[in-house]
């Protein structure tokens, strides 16, 4: 007897269903992948891929950006080149989409987890800062957590939802005891820190673009960073660590962990467009901002005075005693009326997948977890839609 494997369809089509987030094709994307096709380069060989790490590096502002086949490929390469070892430890934000704290366990590594601030839902950096002054030492130039025996060697502050992390704050902290700081700025490609772009900020940058990111490739991400001796070594990693491309001798073990030349194409004229999505992301984070202000219980991420938000996935917090409905309540109303809401992840410090990891209290994550729903935010969400999403979240309301 056969039985069935999981479907990967998770969002039903049906008629005048509002997603919550999917790609938007609107440039050139069939244009550069009929180049594809029509010239036979369909692997990662081909010009696509080196167009799209220069435009994705241009962009930022970064000397070298290194293609990979997914975000967690990033982001594990990423630690490795950053000299992150087996049995080291790597502070991470617990309110984050799990793929960061995963990539330091494929290195042997471990996640402790820094909880957010309740303003702007990031990693708390005075927490983090609190962490090490109250449970860490300084041993000879190593930082020691007292709780386990291991040394943290590294940093990953993830910029969730399109908003970015205080990051001036981090690398201070950072920079006092020699720590490497690994972006993750996958949800914040577009996003500024006090006018520069996030994911350039810190020692290394990762981002994704998987299907629901600001930009999508239908999978695969990069790795961002100024200094050449790492970007080289990312690149040799990631393509099975071959030096030699004629006899096959390879000096270790690397990953295939290459993006395809078809992704980068898409990849390619998707970035053209990357600066009209966040722009319409602004707009429709304004309309929900207007429109939900006047709704008691309903409060949202506050943008920084620092930030200027990528927007990407707009999430509500939801204060069941003043709104009457709890938020898993309002999405199942939501869900009634044919519109797709999530909820955050779980914060990482209570993931059983995670058990064993340090961890600090997590008290703002936890309640943010409880509280928080992403609604609609697509780049081609269309006012009527979002005026219905507004409408149910209002009408609901007891
Ligand atoms: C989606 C996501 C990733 C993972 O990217 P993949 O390309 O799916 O591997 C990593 N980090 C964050 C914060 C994400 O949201």
């Amino acid at each position: 007897m056969t039985s069935k494997l999981p479907s990967n369809v998770d969002t039903p089509a049906s008629e005048g269903f509002i997603p919550l987030s999917v790609p938007e094709v609107r440039g050139k994307e069939l244009q550069y992948l009929k180049e594809c096709l029509d010239t036979n380069w369909l692997s990662s060989g081909g010009p696509f891929v080196g167009r799209f790490e220069a435009l994705v590096s241009e962009y930022l502002g970064s000397n070298y950006g290194i293609a990979t086949s997914s975000g967690t490929a990033a982001l594990h390469i990423a630690l490795l080149v950053s000299g992150v070892q087996p049995e080291h430890e790597v502070l991470v934000s617990t309110l984050t989409f799990i793929a960061p704290a995963n990539a330091v366990r494929y290195v042997g590594a471990w996640p402790v987890f820094i909880d957010s601030e309740p303003d702007h839902w990031q990693m708390d950096s005075n927490k983090l800062a609190e962490f090490i002054e109250s449970r860490c030492s300084w041993n000879k130039g190593n930082l020691i957590n007292k709780s386990t025996g291991r040394r943290i060697s590294a940093i990953l502050p993830v910029h969730i939802l399109g908003h970015p992390c205080d990051m001036d704050s981090i690398m201070e902290t950072a920079g006092k005891y020699n720590l490497a700081v690994i972006e993750d700025a996958t949800e914040s490609f577009g996003a500024l820190y006090r006018g520069k772009f996030v994911g350039h900020l810190g020692h290394i940058g990762c981002l994704s673009f998987n299907g629901n990111k600001m930009i999508s490739t239908g999978g695969g991400g990069m790795i961002v960073t100024d200094d050449q001796e790492q970007a080289l070594r990312a690149k040799f990693l990631t393509n099975q660590s071959k030096d030699d491309g004629e006899e096959y001798i390879h000096q270790e073990i690397g990953y295939n962990y290459r993006l395809s030349n078809i992704q980068a194409a898409v990849g390619c004229a998707q970035i053209e467009s990357l600066e009209q999505y966040v722009t319409t992301k602004r707009r429709i984070a304004g309309t929900y901002f207007e429109a939900l202000a006047k709704v008691s219980g309903i409060s949202y991420l506050v943008e920084a005075d620092w930030a200027e938000s990528a927007n990407w996935l707009f999430t509500i917090a939801v204060n069941a005693s003043e709104y009457g409905l709890t938020s898993r309540e309002l999405m199942g109303r939501l869900k009634e009326s044919g519109i797709q809401s999530r909820p955050l992840w779980q914060p990482l410090h209570l993931s059983p997948a995670h058990t064993g990891a340090n961890s600090q209290e997590c008290t703002v994550a936890e309640s943010l977890w409880r509280d928080c729903l992403s609604l609609p935010c697509s780049v081609g969400l269309t006012e009527e839609e979002q005026k219905r999403v507004i409408q149910v979240i209002t009408q609901s309301q007891v």
